[in-house]
This record gives structure tokens, C-alpha cells and sequence, in this order.
């Protein structure tokens, strides 16, 4: 399969051709690292926020929604770290080519520059955070920061959330938004760029039961991964060393996927402990804690912490689902997306266009939309054309309306990965597609 045959280069064309993802600006020479995501992109990306909304908001009801602004009270910085301690190492190249590296990046020892070969500077922090101004007039006071994360604007809501939600630990509060990091070495397509969106979640839970809750919400998200159709054995679960973790984290462990530039986190798990409400309770001079009416102990929450990046999700069901599968003398580009992720579920594709099959496939079209699909009509080009071009998308079935169809009042379903074609009465369509569609969609965990 395609694993051995995939590659960033291919990814990136393929999502240009078929209008998944643009580079930025690009009539004006492209900005370093930045993406605009198209038609099927915002698709794909919407289905994989909305599948991470589903696990958390509907399949249970001990998680939240909440949607914070992306600038936050600059004290919030102060009080998380950030503003003191958001920083990569970086060195520079003082040779000629005077380019910037984290130097956490290169083997360890590197004294010269690796692409010029000049003198390297010694190592100095550089903060990853974007500073802006608030209001008409720059002076001093008024600087706000774009956030680097998501995850503050829910600890600074935790006493309003505490007082409407009526929840009580153990339960979360979730968040998808664009976050704001200054990487110094972004790349790796959308992989690492510097504007980016995360999907996260903080779980408060008794400091007793973190442990335990941390060890849950590793199964649970590396779990997520596979239901939605990542090979299990292109993912796995790192436990960070030691001295890997960050100020606020004892424990934290990474979902690894085996992407074309090598194992790398599409996710990570914190156990972040008490530190972010204390932190915000000191900084802030609220209370920051929970009072059991039943025990009539008052306590800080302890967090664990899954946060995982929409964009990365994304590259990473492009790059599995990504296949060259030779039939005959031809080879065929398949993405073999998850049916929940396709971005388009089917496709009405009429042979010809005259006799009528062109006024019976809108019909069609209208009926499986009223069904809640997400439909493409296309009648242009050859037929072999539409379906390489549907394949190309990942569009789990195409329908075609062909001469027997004016007679018999039937339809070809060609399924995308197996490539069989059935025959099937216009009038069952919507319940078959719908059937098999959301048979596929059940999460193997729900079947259970
Ligand atoms: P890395 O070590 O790759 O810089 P991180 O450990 O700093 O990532 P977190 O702060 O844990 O990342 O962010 C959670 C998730 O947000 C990451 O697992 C990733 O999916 C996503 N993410 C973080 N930085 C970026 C970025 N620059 N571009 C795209 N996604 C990102």
C-alpha cells in the first residue's frame, strides 16, 4: 500500500491540483510557511474538527464548549508563563547565508551552520509569541499578545464556566480556534506553520484522580486516531522523558503518527496538575477552586490537558489515506479517507449529457441533500476524467445515470475502494447511500 509511495512532495501537489490547500499570497511570491485551505480543504478540516467535537460534546455530557477570544488580558501571559518562558533556543548562522536555526533542532555538538558551513552563534531564547497593538495610538500599555495557545482562555474562564455549566470535577471544558506561534524553523507543509488551529480540551479532575484520568485520556485520543481510519501501526504513544517536559507538566505523552518526514506528534496529553488555575488565581486575586457541597472539602482542580492541532490532523489522514493503485496499465491516485472525513460523500456523475440524465441527476442530487450529504453534480468530461477526479478528493461513491437508467429507473454505485459497481432502484438510492455511509461512520467504540 501506499505508505512506501507517499510523500510530502506528492501531498502538496495533489492538494494544489485538486484545491485542498494554496500556499499564501502566492501571486505575490508565496509568505514563508502560510497556508489559505480551499473548497475540499475546508471541507476536510471542518469534518475532522467537527468528528473531535462529537467524541467530546455528544458522545458525553461531562465536557463543554467554549470559544475565548484570540486576544486575551495580557496578564494572562504573566501569569502562565508564556511572556517569561515561551522561548526555543535559537542560533544563527553569522556566515553568509545569516539563516536562523532552534537549536534544539540540530544533532547535538553542531558548531557550524548546516547549510553554509558559516560560524553559528551561541544559542539565545527567542519568545514565540506575536505582539500586537490594541487601540488607535501605539504606546506603551496597550501591547496584546495573539495567542499561542488556545488552553489559557479556558482557565481564565473556569469560575464563569464552574457557575453555569453545572458540572462538577470530573469534566472539561473544550476549545477549537487558531492559535499564534513565531517558529523560528516552520515547514514541513502544514505540518508546522505559524498560524495554526488546536483543538483542546483541559479535564479538571480531583488532584486524587489525575493519574488515572491522565492514563484515560491517552487511550481515549490515540483511540480517536484509529476510529477515523489512521493504521494503528503508523501511530503510537510516546511518554515524554524527564527532562523533555515542560514547567507546568508531570507527565506528558505524545500520539505519534509515522508521517513522510518520520515518526512526529500530532497530539500531546498533559498532566498539567494545579498549575495553571493557582497561577491564575494568584495572578488574578479570584478564587480559582471547587467547594464539594457533599465531602465539604474546597480544592484546586488538577488538568489533564489533550491538545491536538486541527491543520496536523489533516496533513495526517491526507498522507494515510494517500494510494497509487495500478489497475491495468493505468495507476490511480485514491485518497482512501475515512468515510465521516471525505469531504465529499458522493457524486452524481450523468454518462451523457442529453437525454434527460442531466434533469434526473439534479433531481438525485436534491434527494440526497435533503438526506443531509454532502453531493457533488458533475457532468463535464469524460466519465473515466470525473471518476480519477473524485477518487482525487477521496469521494466514497459515485453515481451514474446511464441509458438502462431512463428504462429501469436505476443507477451504477461505484464504491471508491473496492471499485465494484451495483445496480440500484433511484427510489432506494437515498436510504442505501445513507445506510452504508453511516454504517461506516459508527465508531468501532460505539458498536461495542
Ligand atoms: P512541537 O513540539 O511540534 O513544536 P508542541 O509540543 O509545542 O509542538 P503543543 O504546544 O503541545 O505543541 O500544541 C499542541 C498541538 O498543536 C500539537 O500537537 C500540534 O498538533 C499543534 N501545533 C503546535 N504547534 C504547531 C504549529 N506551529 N503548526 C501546526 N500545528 C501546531
Amino acid at each position: 500500500m501506499s505508505q512506501d509511495t507517499v510523500t510530502m512532495d506528492k501531498i502538496v501537489a495533489l492538494t494544489k491540483r485538486r484545491g485542498f490547500i494554496f500556499p499564501t499570497g502566492e501571486i505575490y511570491g508565496g509568505l514563508g510557511s502560510t497556508y489559505d485551505f480551499a473548497h475540499y480543504g475546508v471541507l476536510l478540516k471542518t469534518n475532522v474538527k467537527n468528528a473531535w467535537w462529537q467524541t467530546l460534546l455528544q458522545e458525553r455530557d461531562d465536557v463543554v464548549a467554549l470559544d475565548s477570544a484570540i486576544l486575551q488580558h495580557p496578564r494572562t501571559w504573566e501569569a502562565s508563563g508564556h511572556l517569561a518562558g515561551f522561548t526555543d533556543p535559537l542560533v544563527q548562522c553569522l556566515g553568509e547565508c545569516k539563516r536562523r536555526f532552534r537549536a534544539d533542532h540540530l544533532e547535538p555538538g553542531t558548531a557550524v551552520c548546516p547549510v553554509c558551513g558559516g560560524e553559528l552563534s551561541a544559542p539565545r531564547d527567542f519568545n514565540l509569541m506575536f505582539e500586537t497593538t490594541m487601540g488607535a495610538v501605539q504606546e506603551s500599555g496597550n501591547k496584546v499578545y495573539l495567542r499561542p495557545e488556545t488552553a489559557q482562555g479556558i482557565f481564565v474562564n473556569f469560575k464563569n464556566v464552574l457557575q453555569t455549566a453545572r458540572k462538577k470535577p470530573p469534566f472539561g471544558i473544550a476549545q477549537v480556534g487558531k492559535s499564534f506561534r513565531n517558529e523560528i524553523t516552520p515547514g514541513n507543509f502544514v505540518f508546522r506553520t505559524r498560524e495554526f488551529e488546536q483543538m483542546e480540551m483541559e479535564f479538571f479532575v480531583p488532584p486524587a484522580e489525575a493519574l488515572q484520568w491522565y492514563d484515560y485520556w491517552k487511550q481515549a485520543r490515540f483511540q480517536w486516531y484509529v476510529d477515523l481510519g489512521l493504521r494503528p501501526d503508523h501511530l503510537q504513544l510516546r511518554e515524554h522523558d524527564a527532562d523533555e517536559l515542560s514547567h507546568y507538566s508531570s507527565g506528558t505523552a505524545d500520539v505519534e503518527y509515522l508521517f513522510p518526514i518520520g515518526w512526529s506528534e500530532l497530539e500531546g496529553i498533559a498532566n498539567r496538575g494545579t498549575f495553571d488555575l493557582t497561577q491564575h488565581a494568584q495572578f488574578s486575586g479570584e478564587k480559582l477552586d471547587y467547594f464539594d457541597p457533599n465531602t465539604g472539602a474546597r480544592y484546586t482542580p488538577a488538568v489533564i490537558e489533550p491538545a491536538a492541532g486541527a491543520d496536523r490532523a489533516t496533513l495526517a489522514f491526507l498522507v494515510d489515506a494517500y494510494d497509487e493503485e495500478v489497475i491495468g496499465d493505468d495507476t490511480r491516485v485514491v485518497l482512501r479517507l475515512h468515510p465521516r472525513l471525505a469531504p465529499v460523500k458522493v457524486a452524481v456523475l450523468p454518462l451523457v449529457r442529453k437525454d434527460g440524465q442531466p434533469e434526473l441527476g439534479r433531481e438525485i442530487v436534491a434527494k440526497l441533500r435533503k438526506r443531509g450529504l454532502q453531493v457533488e453534480y458533475d457532468e463535464g468530461g469524460s466519465i473515466g476524467k470525473r471518476y480519477r477526479r473524485q477518487d482525487e478528493i477521496g469521494t466514497p461513491f459515485a453515481v451514474t445515470i446511464d441509458h438502462q437508467t431512463l428504462e429501469d429507473q436505476t443507477v451504477t454505485v461505484r464504491d471508491r475502494d473496492s471499485l465494484e459497481q451495483i445496480r440500484v432502484a433511484i427510489d432506494a438510492l437515498p436510504d442505501h447511500l445513507v445506510t452504508k455511509l453511516s454504517a461506516e461512520w459508527r465508531s468501532p467504540k460505539l458498536d461495542a
